[in-house]
C-alpha cells in the first residue's frame, strides 16, 4: 500500500530514546522518482519494502525487516549527549524530541555519514560491507537505519526500520510495506509466512498460551 498522497511527518527512535529521528515527507507531486522504476508505473520515495536479505536479516535481527526508504534530506535527528546522559529512561520519555541533555533537531544527512558532525551521541555505525553502514544506539542497540553510497541517478537515501517508527503512525495504516524486495534470497518459510499470513497457526492475547484469539478479520 503506497503513503497517502498528502504531506506527513514520520517520527520514531530508539527503544531507550537517546536517537530519534523525523521524516518530513511532502505531498506526491513532490517526492523524487525511484529511478529504476518502469516509467509507466512510477515509485514515489520515500517507499515501504519487505527486505528477504540475509545481511538485513541479520543486522537488524528480525525475521522480515521491513524498511522506510526515504531521501536523507527529509530527514532529521535529535540525539541525546552520550557525555552527559546516565541511564536509560523510561517509555513515557520517548516521544517526540530526545528529551535529555542534547537533542537539537540537525540535518539526517550531517549524521549518517561516516564522518559525522559531532560524535558525542549514541547513534553508532559499522561498516557491513564496502561503502554500507549500519547505524544503531549503542545504549540500546535499537537498530535505526541503513546507508549506502548509492549508484549514480539515485538520491543519497536513510532506509529506516520500521520497526523504530512511533507505533502512532503504525495504527494509522499510512506506513504499510508496498513491495518485497530480495524475494530470490528468502527462506522459503519466512516467504510463505509473508505473502500467505496467519496459516494455521494458533493466536494467543499475550505470552499465556492457554488462552486463544479467535482468529480475526483483519483490514
Ligand atoms: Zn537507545
Amino acid at each position: 500500500m503506497p503513503l497517502p498522497d498528502e504531506a506527513l511527518s514520520v517520527e520514531g527512535g530508539c527503544n531507550c530514546g537517546a536517537v530519534r529521528y523525523r521524516v518530513a515527507i511532502p505531498a506526491l507531486a513532490e517526492r523524487p522518482l525511484h529511478p529504476l522504476a518502469p516509467a509507466e508505473t512510477p515509485v514515489p520515495l520515500p517507499f515501504l519494502v519487505l527486505d528477504h536479505c540475509n545481511d538485513c536479516r541479520r543486522a537488524t535481527g528480525s525475521l522480515l525487516p521491513a524498511w522506510l526508504c526515504a531521501p536523507i534530506e527529509m530527514a532529521s535527528v535529535s540525539l541525546v549527549q552520550a557525555s552527559s546522559a546516565t541511564l536509560a529512561p523510561k517509555a513515557a520519555a520517548r516521544e517526540g524530541q530526545a528529551k535529555e541533555l542534547g537533542g537539537a533537531w540537525t540535518p539526517a544527512a550531517d549524521i549518517f555519514t561516516p564522518a559525522p558532525t559531532g560524535t558525542d551521541h549514541f547513534l553508532k555505525n559499522y561498516e557491513s560491507s564496502h561503502e554500507r553502514w549500519r547505524w544503531f544506539c549503542a545504549r540500546c542497540g535499537t537498530s535505526i537505519a541503513y546507508t549506502a553510497v548509492m549508484p549514480a541517478g539515485f538520491p543519497n537515501m536513510l532506509d529506516i526500520t520500521m520497526g523504530s517508527v512511533d507505533r502512532r503512525h503504525l495504527e494509522t495504516n499510512a506506513l504499510v510495506p508496498e513491495r518485497h524486495l530480495w524475494w530470490d534470497y528468502g527462506i522459503d518459510w519466512i516467504r510463505r509466512l509473508a505473502t500467505e499470513g496467519y496459516g494455521a497457526l494458533p493466536i494467543h492475547p499475550d505470552y499465556r498460551i492457554a488462552d486463544t484469539v479467535k482468529r480475526p478479520n483483519l483490514s
